[in-house]
């Protein structure tokens, strides 16, 4: 949809890429080689999975070899932290005068999902970066104002959510409020005053999230996992009160891995027929905006009614919005086929 994505721009969708390492264990297994370079900042070579002699000596018969170019692409040196500055760090900006924004992690199980969005404390994820940035300009305007961040942390399992911030949820219901919106009844929403809170919060959240043994992974997340920001400023000394909220919603989605593939029966079919169903509603959202971007403006139908995911994200999603997607996918050549539908998906979500 958008090229050269500015924050400061009617551009509502942004389409990056990260690359993930090998990690020592798929190192120490051998037999599994770095098949993606990403040749500048946005453009992805995928080398042929079955070639094993040296790329650069071979020159015929590549013919698994692909090429895609996206917004932008980080290769397997690159931190959470540069994902993030080139990604959603220009757009909090955004998100403190009211623009509701949504960021993605989509990939398949394995691929740098939940390492990008929540990250390790010496390399912590654009959920912590995001919120740090909202406090840090903050302290920067020094406005006179009431300001209040809350958080809310959910998750979406076979089309129930969650709540991901208490012990033992029980299933939550949407409902459409007059002034809010969509809204989760009874979701617990916390008060934040800085972001090393959050480190702590999303780590128990993410310990509850539902995993089950499949064929395709022995604990593939099945479970969409939403991170909802609001952001309320309400200007002092003033004498008509009016109120600004944003929300930034960070979305580490299930595994995009399709339930045809991890030969799966009984609950678990349904988990992946469900979850099929809510990446997909998702899948066909983005196109949808996608399609309104490169027509400017044309009214396109957004099936955001089709998934509990989509109705949930719809208002940011929608209208004066912004979404960025963090496409991952890992080096590995044994993840090539997993590697490959996700860029085609990012491809056209683009
Ligand atoms: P997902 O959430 O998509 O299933 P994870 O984020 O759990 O995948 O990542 C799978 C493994 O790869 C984890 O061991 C994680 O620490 C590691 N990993 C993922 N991305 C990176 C990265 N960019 N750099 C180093 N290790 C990574
Ligand atoms: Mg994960």
């Amino acid at each position: 949809a958008s090229r050269y994505v500015s924050a400061t721009t009617a551009a509502t969708l942004t389409v990056a890429i990260r690359v993930r390492p090998l990690v020592r264990a798929e190192i120490a297994r051998g037999g599994r080689r770095d098949i993606i370079r990403v040749l500048d900042s946005r453009v992805v070579l995928v080398l042929d999975p079955d070639d094993t002699k040296d790329y650069l000596d071979q020159v015929q018969n590549r013919t698994k070899e692909k090429r895609f170019t996206f917004d932008i692409a980080f290769g397997p040196g690159c931190t959470n932290r540069d994902v993030y500055n080139g990604t959603v760090r220009d757009l909090i900006g955004g998100v403190l005068e009211g623009i509701n924004t949504t960021v993605f992690a989509y990939g398949a199980t394995g691929s740098g999902k939940t390492y990008s969005m929540v990250g390790t404390q010496q390399d912590p994820g654009l959920m912590i970066l995001c919120l740090e940035k909202i406090f840090a300009d903050r302290d920067a305007a020094h406005r006179d104002e009431d300001f209040s961040v809350t958080c809310s942390y959910l998750e979406v399992y076979n089309e129930i959510i969650f709540d991901l911030l208490v012990k033992s949820s029980s299933p939550l219901e949407l409902r459409e409020d007059p002034e809010l919106g969509v809204v989760v009844a009874g979701l617990k929403h916390i008060t934040v005053t800085s972001a090393a809170e959050i480190m702590g919060l999303l780590e128990d959240g993410n310990r509850r999230r539902k995993t089950e043994a499949t064929d395709a992974n022995a604990s593939s997340s099945r479970s969409h996992a939403v991170l909802e920001i609001t952001v309320r400023r309400t200007p002092k000394n003033h004498y008509k009160v009016t109120q600004l909220r944003g929300k930034l919603s960070l979305v580490d989605l299930a595994g995009s891995e399709r339930a045809a593939e991890t030969n799966n029966a009984g609950q678990k079919l349904r988990d992946g027929a469900n979850i099929n169903r809510s990446l997909l509603a998702l899948a066909n959202c983005i196109n949808a905006l996608g399609k309104a971007n490169g027509a400017k403006g044309a009214a396109a139908y957004v099936p955001y009614r089709n998934s509990k995911l989509t109705r949930l994200l719809k208002d940011g999603l929608s209208g004066n919005s912004r979404t960025a997607m963090v496409a991952t996918v890992s080096g590995s050549s044994d993840q090539y086929h997993h590697s490959i539908n996700t860029l085609k998906y990012a491809d056209r979500a683009k």
